[in-house]
């Protein structure tokens, strides 16, 4: 995403907005990473509510950070997989069973939506295992469909596609999808005049 411009991009609705932004810690276009140190992680997970910093095991290291970087990747690549309905991509698949295991999802009766993952970990792989949870709830209420990434490669900011149809490729037409726009206007334009 350009510079300021996430103004431009649509929140993703209740909780799912959480996990958007979790995976937006990474500015690929800027090269700036939110979480670039394990306090940076103790302060974002705390922020989102889904760790309590005076709760027992709160504490991260670099194992811990490497994991969540990990875990934001693999749902980068699974929100790029749901431009086409793809399947999960096997590595990415593997890497969020394997944090589904340290946080130890369990199925959870919930008052009013049925059976929910939940996790019974505590500390930051409990945290990360409550952002599996909110995926969860979300392909439960058929939101998660719409949670992509920018198929622009210099970017892959994630959106939510408010589109009908579903189409949504960009994260903003006025940015991104300019921007394909006028390189296929060039590549046309290249391939007239030879
Ligand atoms: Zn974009």
């Amino acid at each position: 995403m350009l510079g300021d411009m996430s103004g431009a991009t649509t929140p993703a609705p209740g909780r799912l907005e959480t996990v958007r932004r979790f995976v937006n810690t990474l500015d690929v276009d800027a090269a700036t990473d939110a979480l670039a140190t394990p306090g940076d992680l103790v302060e974002w997970l705390t922020s989102a509510d889904l760790l309590d910093d005076a709760g027992p095991g709160v504490g991260a290291g670099p194992a811990e950070l490497a994991h969540a970087v990990a875990v934001r990747e693999a749902l980068r690549e699974t929100l790029a997989a749901n431009h086409d309905g793809d399947p999960i991509p096997a590595a990415a698949l593997a890497v969020l069973n394997e944090a589904a295991g340290r946080a130890r999802l369990t199925a959870t009766l919930t008052a009013r939506d049925g059976w929910r993952p939940r996790p019974s970990a505590g500390g930051v792989d409990g945290a990360i295992g409550g952002l599996l949870a909110l995926v969860g709830d979300a392909m439960a209420d058929g939101t998660w469909s719409r949670l992509k990434v920018c198929v622009d490669d210099t970017c892959r900011w994630a959106f939510y596609d408010e589109s009908r149809a579903r189409s949504g490729k960009w994260c903003s037409m006025q940015v991104c999808g300019n921007r394909a726009k006028q390189r296929a206007w060039r590549d046309r334009r290249a391939e007239s005049s030879t």
